[in-house]
């Protein structure tokens, strides 16, 4: 058993992670802070929820020099919210230690706030990787003196396409300096940013045990009563959500909802409290079966379904509690598999969304609704990635020969390609 005190840390902070009120370490904690400490580079295989921003805020803060007013540590994050969330932990466990101060740049917010402090100094800047770019290239931000580097969900700024952002800020960072990237997963990229721009990098991997949090990738999306309907049809079709099951606070709620996915031909059906048992059922396993794609429920009608293979949650609208909140996204990521749970938040929700997230144990990850031109985008990429997959297949080339022989001058193959997709797409 180890305890805070066998880090050998100071006593202020210490006496900070006590006030959070944090008994033990976690497992990436225990793993990662004494090597942090000792100077190492580290690539973690962590989950949010792990602990992961105390493993790199305690080594971090305990080398902070408070005379130097330049920035000597910069963490990168792919979200707003997980920016205010990190920098707040930071902060928090940085209190004792007197005129620490802790930046969180990020879009959105206007940016003469944000130079003013940091020409005023701060010694880290938590920051999503086009935020901190922009403030480089208008010389508000030296990271010369930056002696570390973090990568917090690095998987997840990827696949944001904030790669070269990144590769551009490591560039920029000194050679000197310690790298630490945390990761929900591993894909070969990461891998390839570990090798490229760490020394030597330490690997650690937390196993997400089974009775620890289910492996639920949770998104909030700010929306409006007006456009809310619209919006959820747009993260079907971004998300590309096959099937699931769909959250309304009233039985009102659930029947305007689950008409208008008719309305729209999604096959779908609605669950609440007033349906008479037998018919309940019969929806029930009409859904279990696959032979309705979304189903629209209250939380009573949804007590104790137990449905394997729910990749997808809704709630439509904000769940009254934090209890309705974990019970109704407990519904997905059964028996180990993964899931998400989608939040819809009108303003009006805003402050009972606010007390759902401040209980709930992972982080809840603010998105954007995605635009038409982004969904346009999503629809034709997955397309052009099937098309890459089937190039790899062997009876390819009886297919390339045959675009090749039929290619004219009025009928080009960039044409005849342009030709396909777009009968995919109408399809
Ligand atoms: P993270 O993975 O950093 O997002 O942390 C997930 C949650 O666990 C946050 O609410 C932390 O404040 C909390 N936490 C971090 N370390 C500990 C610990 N040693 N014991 C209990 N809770 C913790």
């Amino acid at each position: 058993m180890m305890n805070f005190e066998d880090f050998n840390i100071s006593a202020n902070i210490l006496k900070a992670i006590g006030d959070m009120g944090f008994k033990k370490p976690t497992p990436i904690q225990k793993m990662a802070i004494p090597m942090a400490l000792k100077s190492l580079d580290i690539t973690a295989q962590a989950q949010t929820g792990s602990g992961k921003t105390l493993a790199f805020a305690v080594p971090i803060l305990e080398n902070i020099f408070i005379p130097d007013k330049s920035p000597q540590a910069i963490v990168l994050c792919p979200t707003r919210e997980l920016c205010v969330q990190v920098a707040d932990e930071i902060a928090k466990t940085g209190k004792y230690i007197k005129k620490l101060k802790v930046l969180a740049v990020y879009g959105g917010q206007p940016i003469g706030k944000q130079i003013r402090v940091l020409k005023k100094g701060v010694h880290i800047v938590v920051g999503t990787p086009g935020r901190v770019i922009d403030h480089i290239e208008r010389d508000n931000l030296d990271l010369t003196g930056v002696e570390y580097v973090v990568l917090d969900e690095a998987d997840e700024m990827l696949d944001m396409g904030f790669r070269e952002d990144i590769e551009f800020i490591l560039k920029n960072a000194t050679f000197k300096r310690q790298t630490l990237l945390f990761s929900a997963t591993m894909p070969e990229e990461i891998k390839k940013i570990a090798k490229n721009y760490q020394n030597n990098p330490k690997f650690i991997k937390i196993k997400n045990k089974s009775e620890n949090i289910p492996k639920i990738t949770q998104y909030s999306f700010k929306t409006n009563p007006k456009h809310k309907f619209d919006d959820l049809c747009k993260l079907i079709e971004a998300y590309d959500i096959k099937s699931a099951l769909v959250f309304c606070n009233t039985k009102r709620g659930v029947d305007f909802v689950f008409k208008n996915l008719k309305k729209m031909d999604y096959s779908s059906e609605a669950l609440h409290g007033d349906m008479a048992q037998k018919t309940r059922d019969k929806v029930m396993n009409k859904f279990r079966n696959g032979n309705i794609a979304y189903l629209v429920a209250t939380d009573v009608a949804s007590r104790g379904l137990d449905i394997s293979n729910l990749d997808f949650i809704v709630n439509y609208d904000v769940p009254q509690n934090s209890d309705d909140y974990i019970h109704r996204i407990g519904r997905t990521a059964r028996a180990g598999k993964s899931g998400f749970a989608f939040t819809l938040v009108s303003p009006q929700d805003e402050y009972s969304f606010g007390n759902i997230k401040s209980r709930n144990k992972t982080v809840i990850v603010e998105r954007n609704i995605p635009s038409e031109a982004e969904i346009e985008n999503i629809k034709n990429k997955k397309i052009l990635t099937k098309v890459k997959q089937s190039i790899n297949e062997e009876d390819f080339d009886k297919y390339l020969k045959i675009i090749k022989d039929n290619s004219t001058e009025d009928m080009t193959v960039e044409e005849i390609a342009a030709g396909l997709l777009k009968m995919m797409r109408e399809n």
